[in-house]
């Protein structure tokens, strides 16, 4: 079977003003199958973000290939992509980018719009995420830890195959923190792929693959 996510010599460098270039990913080779848990851990400025970014076909590389699930995303249209995206990623972004004027469920639905069971899902994931009590709050009424998992209930509503998640336990305390692992770490028990990206060590202890970047450059520290 195909790897869920195949990266191979990917750099990405940004130009600036003045000729400068900024190298933000340096040839990463990376495969990562289905079921696996994999762990980048990296100082801020180190690539983490434009490692996800690249992954999720919003930022095309400078050289090399990148695949998921086997599609080249940077070889789609742009509807094309956000139907990709729509039916295989979920991202769960350290700031959430939950949506002001909307409460914790219809934040979470916003994740797999027109899907039958759209509903029924987003219920599911407020009991297992302890949001059930919670569910009429707009995201200024709710506590940190609660927006961190009213997002990452809004990235796998749809049942994604690949969860990209940046700094998801940036802003917690160890309680909420152990919540958000381990309902990753269910997501790939069931069959899908997580690749999180964070400055510290928190998610070491649950992963399959722990790899460490710098300076874009990425590296695995071993194989559990
Ligand atoms: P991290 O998420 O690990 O903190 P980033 O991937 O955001 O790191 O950034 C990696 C490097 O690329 C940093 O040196 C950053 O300043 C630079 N960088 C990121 N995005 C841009 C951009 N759009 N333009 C120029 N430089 C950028
Ligand atoms: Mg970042």
């Amino acid at each position: 079977m195909e790897p869920t996510i195949s990266l191979t010599q990917v750099s990405k460098h940004y130009s600036m003003p003045g000729g400068r270039n900024v190298v933000g990913l340096d040839e990463v080779s990376l495969s990562v199958d289905r079921g696996q848990f994999v762990s980048v851990q990296g100082p801020s400025g180190s690539g983490k973000t434009t490692l996800l970014l690249t992954i999720g076909g919003m930022q095309r590389p400078t050289s090399g290939q990148v695949t998921v699930a086997g599609r080249d995303l940077y070889a789609l249209s742009h509807a094309e992509q956000t139907k990709f995206r729509a039916d295989h990623l979920g991202f769960v972004f350290q700031m959430f980018h939950l949506v002001p004027y909307l409460n914790v469920i219809e934040n979470i639905c916003l994740g797999a719009i027109g899907q039958a069971d759209v509903q029924e899902q987003a219920e599911g994931l407020l009991d297992r995420l302890g949001l059930t009590d919670r569910w009429q709050h707009k995201p200024s009424h709710l506590s940190v830890g609660e927006c961190q998992r009213t997002a990452l209930a809004r990235a796998l509503v749809a049942r994604p195959d690949l969860i990209l998640a940046d700094e998801p336990t940036g802003n917690l305390d160890p309680e909420n923190t152990a919540v958000v692992l381990k309902v990753l770490a269910d997501f790939c028990q069931e069959g899908g792929s997580v690749l999180l990206v964070t400055h510290g060590q928190e998610a070491h202890g649950l992963a399959d693959r722990r790899l460490q970047i710098e300076k874009g450059r990425l590296e695995e520290l071993n194989v559990l």
